[in-house]
């Protein structure tokens, strides 16, 4: 049986190639250890192998991870799923990054709900690239203006952009997916200098991503097995 430290291993390996076929460095690559469904035990092993950045999906069971793992001082725990709003402040109290704001309502919320004394939560406005009508994600169009009012959140940190495109095993039309959130990132940046996180990428996709400059991959599959 392959070990989850040994998957953690190969993760960073195809991440390390996959950052030399496009020129860049590995250390331009941070990996999010994506853990959603799976139990605490296997975090702790992942832990015990290094990684410190986890992110999780759902609210209710995240907040119990993350309240399993208390002792554990230095996980980064990052939010990646739908937020609805009576769960916003589940999310404002218990991460260190939500990657999945797609709307002023929530982010407003999240600034409301953090408390006072922690850090400014960390955000990634997720937006809509391929445009599927069911997917969570701002519409490109919609992003200056939610920017703009993350920007003025005492309690927000603007870092960057995040989406998950529709899946396709088409390595061109996953370039373009990615090439599409790219220049929403750079548009960004123009008026936003400090950002710096591009979060694209899954198990699935992760050396498109790197190619169109990914500075965050989110592995959950191949790290934890599938997930039933
Ligand atoms: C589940 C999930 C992932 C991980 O997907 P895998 O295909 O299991 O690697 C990444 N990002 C988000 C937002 C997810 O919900």
């Amino acid at each position: 049986m392959v070990t989850i430290a040994e998957r953690l291993t190969s993760a960073y390996a195809r991440i390390a190639q996959a950052a030399k076929n496009s020129q860049r460095s590995e250390h331009e690559i941070c990996l999010l250890a994506v853990s959603k469904t799976k139990p605490a035990a296997d975090l702790i092993a992942a832990y015990q192998h290094g990684q410190r950045q986890f992110g999780e999906s759902y609210a209710q069971e995240a907040v119990e991870k993350v309240t399993q793992l208390a002792q554990y001082k230095d996980i980064i725990w990052h939010f990646i799923g739908p937020i609805q709003s009576n769960k916003s402040a589940l999310v404002a109290e218990h991460f260190d990054w939500v990657q999945s704001v797609d709307r002023i309502k929530i982010a407003k919320r999240l600034n409301t709900q953090r408390p006072t004394g922690k850090a400014p939560l960390n955000v990634l406005l997720q937006v809509n690239i391929s445009l599927e009508d069911a997917k969570s994600g701002c519409h490109p169009d919609e992003l200056m203006n939610l920017a703009e009012c993350v920007s003025h959140c005492d309690n927000l940190t603007l870092r960057g952009v995040m989406a998950i495109p529709a899946k396709t095993d088409n390595y061109q039309q996953q370039l373009q997916y990615f090439e599409q959130l790219r220049t929403c990132f750079d548009k960004l940046k123009a008026q936003y200098p400090q950002i710096d996180t591009l979060s694209m990428g899954m198990s699935n996709d992760i050396e498109a991503a790197i190619a169109a400059g990914s500075t965050m991959v989110r592995i959950g599959t191949d790290i934890f097995g599938q997930r039933t």
